[in-house]
């Protein structure tokens, strides 16, 4: 998935021009979860689309970069009135989640408005906490990022799955990156599943320290730390294109391969299967 600006390049298409949107299915369950609303969430619609079926959906949204919510307007299960959406996004210093997605539709920017979605959509705001739906749980921590934005975890069965698509680990040892790297670290402890911001390798990120992206070294010891088992890397940098994040992966293999189960760039419309039981 592409970080900051969809780049539909020749040169980028083995790992994507699109920018995040994740879905994640849950076993059993007929209502759809998904994380972001980046452009591939046009091309998600278009997927659910085909179905003549009511669609009932949550949609959780780590923050309102534009990055992460430019594909909404093109979500074509939006345009159906038989369809159900509820939306999700952390606190963004007092402006109200339908005002942000409202601002985002206003005719300056775009010729179609939220009240002419067709389908039933709410958005709330989520306060730092838990909320608990039919088969799983999501929570959040602050990320460490430009604007407030939330790094995600999923519960479902024993399974631990966190999505943290724009988070800054800053390399530095001074106290405040200290204390956030702890609560990251107790955060993600044991994770099944960490799919981790890995804009930068760390020379480039020399230059853009504060930018709100990580560095992919500086990740893989955070992740290491913490006992992560399968970390995908992913917000690829626009100017990174699939030559450059193939050498990128072959170094991030070198460097972490005997600590995880899986250590990748995840690419566009990657699919991955993780089995889980129910405790008892
Ligand atoms: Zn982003
Ligand atoms: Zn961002």
């Amino acid at each position: 998935m592409r970080g900051s600006t969809p780049c539909a390049n020749e040169e980028n298409m083995r790992y994507g021009g699109n920018t995040t949107c994740l879905q994640v299915e849950i076993a059993g369950q007929d209502e759809l979860l998904i994380l972001d609303c980046g452009t591939g969430f046009r091309n998600l619609g278009n997927i659910l689309d085909e179905t003549e079926d009511p669609i009932r959906g949550r949609i959780f949204i780590t923050h309102p970069h534009w990055d992460h919510l430019q594909g909404f307007p093109f979500f074509k299960p939006f345009y159906d009135g038989k369809n159900w959406f509820r939306m999700y996004m952390p606190p963004q210093g007092g402006i109200g989640c339908k005002e942000i997605l409202q601002g985002h539709m206003s005719s300056t920017f775009f010729p179609v408005s939220m009240d002419m979605l067709e389908a039933d959509l709410d958005c709330e705001i989520f306060e730092p906490g838990s909320k608990h739906f039919e088969g799983y749980s999501i929570e959040y921590m602050w990320a460490s990022h430009t604007v407030p934005t939330a790094v995600f975890k999923l519960t479902f069965g024993d399974k631990v799955v966190v999505f943290a698509p724009d988070n800054e680990l800053v390399p530095e040892d001074h106290e405040e990156a200290k204390a956030f790297k702890e609560q990251f670290n107790d955060f993600i402890k044991n994770a099944d599943i960490l799919i981790h911001d890995g804009q930068y390798d760390r020379k480039q990120y020399s230059s853009r320290a504060g930018w709100g992206h990580s560095a992919w070294e500086e990740v893989i010891e955070v992740a290491r730390n913490a006992g992560v088992k399968q970390l995908y890397f992913t917000h690829h940098d626009p100017d990174s294109n699939d030559d450059t994040l193939d050498v990128r992966e072959q170094e991030i293999n070198a460097l972490g391969a005997d600590h995880f189960e899986v250590l990748a760039l995840a690419k566009e419309g990657q699919k991955i299967t993780l089995s889980y039981t129910i405790p008892s």
